[in-house]
């Protein structure tokens, strides 16, 4: 089969090319891919610097498809099944994140698309427990966005807890953030979107998406927004989804005192100092929120079948398997917001 193959650690290191169909044994299904998201984690192995990426290996997690084959211990998923995927692969089953179901706690977990072959390719295996099987009228498009998806919801809803009347605001408008927005919209809350004058575009996408209000910062204050919006209490929760200590610094000053921030960008230098004093004197509760877990992928899936959210609405581009290179190419450029890889153009429909 075709497949998008990071052959050896370092930059690019990427090829084209074809392997072995993958082979289901025990509780393994495979799927016939129809979608595959290029996501932040596959840029950084394009670049090489993501050290979690074992070498070679397939690209890509974020994906639908339709069941073409299940292990002799498959017990519910069944040929046909139109599918979508957690990311986990592995997990030690000991320790006391797998106990509780927190596999993205667990340090020997593995996952598709980063330690074993992923889903830029003709078809990927995952093991049972991770298969969600979709609600008819949920488009693979759509479905194929699922794992960002849930990393807003364990960050809106399981992190901090978005209650209807809130006010909201996420810092960053890229597909985290959008995801995070309309999550927080699903549960009633009133959703700003802040992000910079590089973000004219995407912040037009969040409001076109269902967002309250969106700020453009570098044009307009941020600050006098908020204090108009709130009478100078501030937002009741906002979301760092940009990657930069500034915006951090920022949701700190903008959150009302025992309000919630939630970190989920990584920061590349620390060269900027945290104003932690903020979270002591205004009583803060600064939470972390790091990928997804089967909990969020439920009510991921519920909320698709709702249609409360709807993921296609940030796909600004779609590639075919054979055009991955110019699909990363844009993403890497800062082009839109979600490029997605269209893996066989025959069920990309369904
Ligand atoms: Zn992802
Ligand atoms: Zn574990």
């Amino acid at each position: 089969m075709r497949a998008v193959v990071k052959q050896n650690p370092g930059f690019d290191q990427m090829e084209y090319t074809d392997i072995p169909e993958p082979e289901v044994s025990r509780d393994l299904v495979k799927i016939k891919i129809a979608y595959s998201g290029i996501c932040g984690t596959d840029q950084h192995a394009f670049k090489g610097t993501y050290a979690s990426t074992v070498t070679p290996i397939v690209l890509g997690h974020e994906f639908s498809g339709i069941v073409t084959e299940v292990g002799p211990e498959v017990k519910h998923v069944k040929v046909g099944d139109r599918v979508t995927s957690e990311t986990t692969f592995e997990t030690c089953m000991v320790c006391p994140s797998c106990l509780s179901r927190d596999y993205n706690l667990c340090s020997k977990r593995k996952g598709i698309g980063t330690q074993v072959n992923g889903s830029m390719a003709e078809y990927v295996v995952s093991r049972e427990e991770s298969i969600h099987i979709l609600p008819d009228h949920v488009s693979m498009l759509s479905a194929a966005l699922t794992e960002p998806l849930a990393c807003g919801v364990h960050a809106s809803i399981e992190k901090a807890k978005v209650q209807p009347g809130e006010l909201v605001c996420v810092f960053g408008a890229g597909a985290i953030g959008q995801m995070v927005a309309q999550v927080s919209k699903s549960q009633g809350a009133t959703v700003i979107v802040a992000g910079l004058s590089s973000d004219v575009a995407r912040l037009q996408l969040a409001k076109a998406a269902g967002a309250d209000y969106t700020v453009n910062q570098g044009e307009e204050d941020i600050d006098a927004i908020i204090r108009d919006l709130t009478d100078g209490y501030g937002v009741d929760v906002a979301f760092e989804c940009s990657g930069a200590v500034p915006a951090l610094n920022k949701a700190l000053q903008l959150v009302r005192r025992k309000g919630r921030v939630i970190q989920m960008g990584v920061f590349a230098e620390e060269k900027n100092t945290i104003f932690t004093d903020l979270i002591l004197h205004r009583e803060i509760e600064y939470i972390g929120s790091r990928s997804q877990k089967p909990s969020s992928w439920r009510t991921s899936i519920e909320l698709l079948d709702k249609g409360t959210v709807v993921p296609e609405k940030i796909v600004t581009n779609i590639v075919s398997l054979e055009e991955w290179r110019k699909g990363f190419e844009e993403m890497m450029r800062g082009e839109g917001i979600k490029t997605v890889i269209c893996c066989n153009s025959d069920i990309a429909e369904e």
